[in-house]
């Protein structure tokens, strides 16, 4: 992990979820989840929207279950087939705008190592077929 010497402060979902894309990954422990939780990331970053905690909805926080039930879009990233991300919001009766499932362009294997390359490409895909 790189040093950061910056730190960029990100609106409080609550707010951003009433203007703003929320951004759920699944940031599974295999390439693709690992990708996923990039992508979210580098999105969030590039101001395209907004990553919230995924994990917390599947704990049963009702505040997180909120977030995502007046989000303004919700784009799923899912690492495999399992679409983990997907099934905790729909758990909650929450809307999915948007899900993709990244084993199907990328091959899932048990790795944490990923391209920079990776992640930018699934990056661009969602920001043009969201239009973003
Ligand atoms: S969707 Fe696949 S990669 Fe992501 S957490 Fe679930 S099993 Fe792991």
């Amino acid at each position: 992990m790189e040093e950061v010497v910056t730190r960029k402060l990100l609106e409080s979902c609550h707010k951003a979820a009433e203007h703003n894309n929320m951004i759920w990954v699944c940031g599974g422990a295999a390439n693709v989840g690992r990708i996923a939780y990039e992508v979210g990331v580098l999105l969030t970053d590039m101001d395209k929207g907004r990553m919230c905690c995924t994990s917390a909805i599947g704990a049963g926080s009702k505040a997180h279950a909120e977030i995502a039930l007046k989000a303004m879009r919700n784009i799923v990233i899912n690492g495999c087939g399992n679409r983990c991300a997907s099934k905790i919001l729909e758990g909650v009766g929450a809307r999915i705008d948007y899900e993709v499932i990244l084993s199907n362009y990328i091959q899932k294997i048990a790795t944490l190592d990923v391209l920079e390359r990776e992640v930018k490409i699934v990056a661009k895909k969602i920001i043009d077929e969201v239009r973003l």
